[in-house]
């Protein structure tokens, strides 16, 4: 998404507000999503040679459930904050050079995106999984497996507190 500078040659500030699809093909999404689509809106402000943007995104990622494997949509809201600069001789690391007569957001948005997926990604706070015995998932149905699984994961710590004791 590129945004137009020369507007800014008679004012100080413009909004934009556009959408952008960003490929999530390098992020190894267990999903089978391939790009989400995203709405941008913001202002960028001019101060001598830099120009500041401001804005916020917002998109829905489609990711499956750590627990239960369910797909499920994620909201994503996220704000934006970049300088950029027409002066190549500003050595501030976090400052974009720009040589032609437009931003271009793509790589902030990507990079936007990228940060607010989750490292664990559950389809809801309380999600129950599913049983590793028989299945199911135990947010539909509770099933008869639990108190066994359970049983059996003692049985294995009994084995290694007391090696010699047990069978
Ligand atoms: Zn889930
Ligand atoms: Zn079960």
């Amino acid at each position: 998404m590129k945004i137009d500078i020369h507007d800014l040659a008679n004012k100080s500030e413009v909004t934009f507000e556009s959408e952008q699809a960003v490929s999530l093909l390098g992020l190894n999404l267990s999903s089978n999503a391939q790009s989400c689509l995203v709405s941008i809106a913001g202002t960028v402000t001019k101060k001598g040679n830099r120009y500041l943007v401001r804005g916020d995104i917002a998109s829905t990622i489609k990711l499956l459930c750590d627990r239960c494997t369910n797909e499920f949509e994620y909201p994503i809201h996220e704000e934006l904050y970049k300088e950029f600069s027409t002066d190549f001789n500003e050595e501030d690391e976090d400052i974009i050079h720009v040589t032609q007569s437009s931003i271009d957001l793509s790589d902030i948005i990507a990079e936007a995106v990228c940060l607010s997926i989750p490292m664990k990604c559950l389809c809801r706070e309380d999600c129950k999984g599913i049983c590793n015995v028989c299945g199911q998932d135990l947010n539909e149905h509770t099933c008869c497996c639990q108190n066994a699984d359970i049983d059996s994961r003692l049985e294995k710590l009994k084995n290694i507190f007391h090696p010699q004791s047990e069978e």
